[in-house]
């Protein structure tokens, strides 16, 4: 899903990210871009051009976090901001279901996958949840769509009511309440009948059921293919039924996704779930950091860079940046660069969040450099003395052998550890602030 967005971010922050530093105006480009690719996977006008306000007003005058570019920093804005859209209030799955029985109303438009949605959701209530289901179509119109809501109830195990020809859909509607009451069912769904357009008979039908059955939740199932008319259909149903959510169908074709991003800034509704094909198992809880993630096909940058300010205090880094800057570089401070690199997930780690770095992480493991070995670093430098850590050229022969020991490690170990230290010390006299782990990880290899 989101194929289109994702392409065309992607070859924005790829020249974002290749840049060293970022002006203005090369802000103002990328953003520009952005709303045209926006625009170009069908969010409406409002929406992109507000997203990009709210960017901009993020991305300027904010401090760049220490060892992540600006490009990076400006992917990281605008994957906050599409999650800050994207998202609801509170787990996206959690169907309001206590107090049984639950009705939750399905509607929607004929053919947008209402009925294959309502069976998903109460396999997965089934399942994941344990609770007893009982399904209802309230489709008079459509006899076929009343046996196939059946025959899915029949598949995945669930009860459904039994058809009675020539019942209005409130009729059934109080039927299932009934039913459901004196049955203990935990859930009941209501399969309303969907027409191809909005009509004002439909709607009248659906707020005669709802006011009947006083649904705990009424989700609507839009079609994530029809683009700017999902959010006309989203805007006509809220507006006259009320909805607590939307189920977006379809997302496992290569749909246009920025319907995901304007139903949600134009409705307010929570997107809940995702159809993701027509299996009964093919329905996802709506994820916001995945979706977005996903729109900016960037690797893993945004994690990168939420770990990198969550571990590299900017203090610290700056503390050590200056200590770098006069040449000092005692094994305190490369301690605490194995630690910090270990926290951010280890060589693999750093480098697999970085696009196109795959091949160099495998290169690494290959040469040994692995978790393993930095945590062995780490035990060599721990039982050095607090005098020896500051200055490790007083290191002799007997010392090294007991330091060895201590970390139950051989000599040739720490003679490596040693050597390294001292690479990367003469390194770190010629480095500036920015681009520190970068350098360590080069160093390292
Ligand atoms: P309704 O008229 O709204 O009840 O729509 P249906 O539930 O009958 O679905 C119409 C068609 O869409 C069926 O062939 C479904 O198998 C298919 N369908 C439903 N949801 C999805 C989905 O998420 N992905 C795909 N690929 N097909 C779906």
């Amino acid at each position: 899903m989101f194929e289109n967005l994702s392409e065309r971010l992607g070859g924005v922050f790829e020249r974002l990210t290749r840049q060293g530093a970022l002006s203005e105006a090369d802000v103002e480009t990328a953003l520009r871009e952005v709303r045209v690719a926006l625009l170009e996977a069908d969010v409406s006008l409002p929406v992109a051009r507000d997203f990009v306000k709210a960017v901009k007003a993020k991305a300027t005058g904010q401090s760049v976090t220490k060892s992540v570019t600006p490009g990076q920093q400006v992917v990281k804005i605008v994957h906050d901001e599409l999650v800050r859209v994207l998202s609801g209030d509170g787990a996206a799955d959690a169907l309001k279901i206590d107090n049984p029985p639950a009705t939750i109303l399905m509607v929607g438009l004929q053919g947008s996958g209402k009925t294959t949605t309502t069976a998903k959701l109460a396999k997965r209530l089934k399942e994941k949840n344990g609770k007893k289901v009982l399904l209802a179509s309230l489709d008079t119109q459509r006899p076929a769509a009343m046996e196939q809501l059946q025959i899915l109830a029949g598949q995945i195990g669930v009860d459904s009511l039994p058809i009675v020809k020539g019942e209005s859909a409130v009729q059934i509607a109080k039927r299932a309440k009934t039913q459901a009451n004196l049955g203990g069912y935990d859930v009941l769904f209501l399969d309303t009948a969907g027409r191809l357009h909005i009509d004002e008979v439909l709607m009248d039908e659906v707020q005669a059921v709802r006011d009947i059955a006083q649904p705990r939740e009424t989700l609507l199932v839009v079609d994530g293919l029809t683009g700017q008319d999902a959010v006309n259909v989203a805007t006509e149903f809220d507006g006259k039924v009320g909805i607590s959510g939307v189920v977006l169908t379809r997302m496992d074709g290569d749909g246009r996704g920025g319907a995901a991003l304007s139903m949600r800034a134009v409705t307010g509704k929570p997107i809940r779930f995702v159809g993701l094909g027509e299996k009964m198992d093919a329905l996802d809880a709506f994820e916001p950091e995945r979706v977005a993630g996903r729109i900016l096909g960037m690797g893993d940058i945004v994690a990168l860079v939420e770990k990198a300010r969550e571990t590299f205090e900017a203090e610290q880094a700056e503390r050590m940046a200056k200590r770098f800057a006069k040449g000092l570089f005692n094994m305190n401070d490369l301690k605490m660069q194995l630690d910090q690199m270990l926290k951010m997930g280890g060589m693999q780690g750093v480098m697999g969040m970085l696009p196109g770095m795959g091949k160099a992480a495998k290169m690494a493991e290959d040469a040994g450099f692995d978790d393993r070995m930095l945590r062995r670093q780490i035990a060599l430098i721990n039982s050095m003395t607090k005098r020896e850590r500051a200055n490790p050229d007083l290191l002799q022969a007997s010392r090294k052998k007991r330091i060895a020991q201590g970390a139950g490690l051989e000599v040739a170990e720490l003679n490596r550890l040693l050597k390294q230290h001292k690479q990367m010390a003469d390194m770190m006299k010629k480095m500036g602030k920015g681009g520190m782990m970068k350098q360590v990880a080069k160093a390292m290899m």
